[in-house]
């Protein structure tokens, strides 16, 4: 079988275009920040991704950089004030942060309607729920890929590979909210090829090149790749080895171009829905 390779890069551009149309008629723009501590050449890749992004959408951007040494008062001063400039309607915080500062107190004190990644406690909470508009960009975009497919998960019996907060876990909530039979799988799973084979939907978000072999995906399944590794070439890779697992597959996600695009457009969605929340329009 043929698989069909979900273009993520396609419908990311698409929902990146609705962003801006939608900006472009608004009389106060949305309005997002990033903070940075320290000098890792990913998280500085990563940051100028995110300005990129917010220029494309006609988002205000804004930066913050702090020093690796920075100490947990001033970090949460920069927060607390960002919580409160009205020109900021998105707070993004990249992690993980230095060892000596307590990520948990940071997160939690990003105020709930601008925690546009979903990081904060009170969001999770409410995704837990069922409710809440913010959502983790990650899960949610993979859910938005599986709808531009129409797919839907009701019925369908859905494995992930991964329990992390950001990924693993809200993706087999976002299933499950969807009808979705789900089961998660990590790395003290018994037989993790057993659990893969039995699924119509299989998401996978360990961060293990390799990972995920052909023989282990379902015949006319859907294979879904979060994972954003390197390979030994150096070469951005995921968890699948997604030559043999497209001749299983029915759908599957090329990486790079898969789930990577689609994660930034639903942040660049939620900070228009952050700000039209803020009266923005
Ligand atoms: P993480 O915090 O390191 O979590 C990895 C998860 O995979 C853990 O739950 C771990 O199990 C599980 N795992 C590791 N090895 C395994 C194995 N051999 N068998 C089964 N499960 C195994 O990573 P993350 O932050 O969730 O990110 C996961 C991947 O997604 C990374 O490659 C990351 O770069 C990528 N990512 C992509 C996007 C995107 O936009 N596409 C966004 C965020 C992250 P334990 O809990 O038992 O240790």
């Amino acid at each position: 079988m043929a698989a069909v390779v979900m273009d993520g890069k396609a419908l990311a551009a698409e929902m990146k275009e609705q962003v801006r149309l939608r900006t472009e008629q608004m009389t106060r723009r949305p309005g997002m920040a990033v903070v940075l501590v320290g000098e890792d050449p990913a998280a500085l890749a990563y940051e100028a991704g995110k300005r990129k992004d917010c220029q494309a959408c006609g988002i205000y951007y804004d930066t913050f950089r702090l020093p690796s040494e920075v100490c947990q008062e001033d970090l949460l001063g920069v927060i607390d004030t960002l919580n409160r400039r009205e020109d900021i309607d998105g707070i993004l915080l990249l992690l993980p942060l230095p060892g000596h500062l307590d990520e948990k107190a940071a997160l939690l004190a990003i105020r709930p309607d601008k925690d546009v990644d979903c990081v904060n406690p009170a969001n999770l909470g409410q995704l837990l729920l069922g409710g809440g508009s913010l959502r983790p960009c990650t899960p949610a975009g993979v859910m938005r890929l599986l709808e531009a497919y129409h797919i839907d998960p009701a019925g369908k019996r859905c494995v992930v590979v991964g329990r992390s907060h950001v990924v693993g876990k809200p993706q087999a909530l976002l299933l499950l909210e969807k009808n979705g039979t789900v089961t998660i799988c990590h790395s003290r799973t018994p037989d993790l090829a057993a659990e893969c084979r039995r699924a119509d939907i299989l998401v996978s978000a360990a961060g293990r090149p390799g990972l995920i072999t052909g023989d282990m995906v379902k015949e006319g399944a859907v294979v879904i790749d979060v994972a954003m590794n390197r390979n030994a070439q150096g070469k951005l890779c995921g968890d699948v080895d997604y030559e043999a697992a497209a001749e299983k597959a029915a759908w599957i996600t090329p990486v790079p171009g898969g789930t990577g695009p689609v994660t930034r457009a639903v942040l660049m969605e939620q900070v228009l829905s952050a700000a039209l929340d803020h009266g923005k329009g």
